[in-house]
């Protein structure tokens, strides 16, 4: 029993595990050597309803709540941490097209997010860094019935394989910080705009690299949210996202559980079996509670989202806490496997996987920050 899922929440993880054990587990290896995310797939995926359900129905969603959201993620995350990505980057980019966008502008694109037909990156982070988003420099001018765009965005998960972008760039004084940002949807196949791909630690089905934009025209059409406004409207939709991770990487804290405990179940050293030494089965014990209490919190994060009550803060805390905790927690479990789990295979690409989510959408530090400002308040703590 669990306090935030009804029966038919329930039902729907399974639904979503079924198809996520049968088509997206096989291939979860395979992917992380080729480099790239299954198209079929994300079609897949769309046509079985699992991409951002919550968008209205209007936008190709089915007006379900965010925790629905959460529920499939989690199970597409289980099998593959990259995969689910495209959830987390539709619920994201869903979310904030759907509350700022222009609908005729959005609507085409919203469809094609659904039905697992396009893919939306999101475009923050720049080289000289991405903990003080606020104070970016990515230059756009407006010139007639278009903005421009110059600079660069690095780090950005999908950067090569997205059809378009939501980008943040500086329309104001760099002095106006946050109240100088402007948010545009740019579709990545505009004349000017190119891209470069890292080789990562993990997640490389969807990777990571930067978005050059060179006198990159995009209509004023695709403004999100209001000029100079684009960073207080739209940075709320993170509140989401960060929830979603926590979601994600406890979902593959616990499959590895799960594997682990089958292990040391069986596995004997010294005529014993290796879970009745305590050195082994307590550290997974500690786990075990731990992830199930972060859990616990994440889907209390997308109850509170969905009855629209304020829940930056627990946000925050899903954030800092989800992705170190599962790190560990993985860790632990890749050493109770012994040498076998120090091998290529499913214990050390998850390792690499969720480690990046202790930097993507922003580090436990900021994080911090956020829940110190909510409880001592935004004057006291001044960064
Ligand atoms: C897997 C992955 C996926 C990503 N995906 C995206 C994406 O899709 N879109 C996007 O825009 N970005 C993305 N990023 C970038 C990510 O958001 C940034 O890496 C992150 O915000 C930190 O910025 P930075 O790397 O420039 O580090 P910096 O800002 O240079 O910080 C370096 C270190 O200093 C610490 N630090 C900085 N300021 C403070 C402070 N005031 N107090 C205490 N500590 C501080 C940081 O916590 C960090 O540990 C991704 C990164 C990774 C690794």
């Amino acid at each position: 029993m669990n306090p935030y899922l009804d029966s038919e929440l329930v039902a729907l993880g399974d639904h979503a595990r079924r198809f996520a054990t049968d088509r997206v587990a096989p291939g979860f290896q395979e992917r992380d050597r080729t480099r790239v995310l299954d198209r079929r797939l994300m079609r897949e995926m769309g046509e079985m309803g699992f991409i951002a359900p919550e968008l209205p129905e209007r936008f190709g969603g089915q007006g379900l709540g965010c925790l629905a959201a959460g529920v499939i993620h989690e199970e597409i995350a289980r099998a593959d941490l990259s995969i689910s990505y495209i959830n987390l980057l539709a619920s994201l980019n869903g979310q904030i097209m759907s509350h700022h966008g222009r609908p005729e502008v959005v609507e085409p694109w919203l469809q094609r997010l659904t039905r697992g037909e396009a893919l939306l990156a999101i475009a923050l982070t720049e080289p000289r860094g991405g903990s003080d988003a606020a104070n970016l420099r990515l230059r756009v001018e407006r010139v007639g019935d278009d903005y421009v765009i110059n600079g660069e965005k690095t780090s950005i998960s999908a950067a090569d394989q997205a059809d378009a972008t939501v980008v943040f760039g500086r329309t104001g004084t760099v002095d106006a910080g946050a109240h100088g940002v402007t948010a545009l949807l740019v579709p990545m196949d505009l004349p000017g705009l190119t891209t470069k791909r890292f080789d990562c630690h993990g997640q490389r089905a969807i990777g990571r690299g930067s978005i050059f934009f060179e006198d990159v025209r995009v209509p004023a059409s695709h403004r999100l949210g209001d000029e100079n406004k684009g960073f207080v409207q739209v940075m709320q939709g993170f509140d989401f996202s960060r929830a979603l991770i926590g979601l994600q990487v406890l979902a593959v804290a616990r499959v590895a559980l799960e594997e682990a405990w089958e292990y040391v179940a069986q596995r004997e050293a010294f005529g014993k079996p290796l879970a009745s030494f305590q050195g082994v089965s307590h550290p997974l014990a500690d786990f075990e509670t731990q992830v199930q209490a972060a859990r616990l919190l994440c889907l209390q994060t997308l109850w509170l989202k969905d009855r629209g009550a304020p829940h930056s803060a627990e946000a925050a805390m899903c954030k800092w806490w989800g992705p170190k905790l599962a790190y560990d927690a993985v860790h632990q479990c890749l050493l109770s496997f012994g040498h076998g789990g120090y091998d290529r295979g499913l214990m050390e690409q998850r390792l690499r996987d969720v480690l990046g989510f202790q930097l993507g959408d922003g580090t436990a530090q900021i994080m911090k920050t956020v829940i110190a400002r909510s409880r001592a308040g935004r004057a006291a703590v001044t960064n």
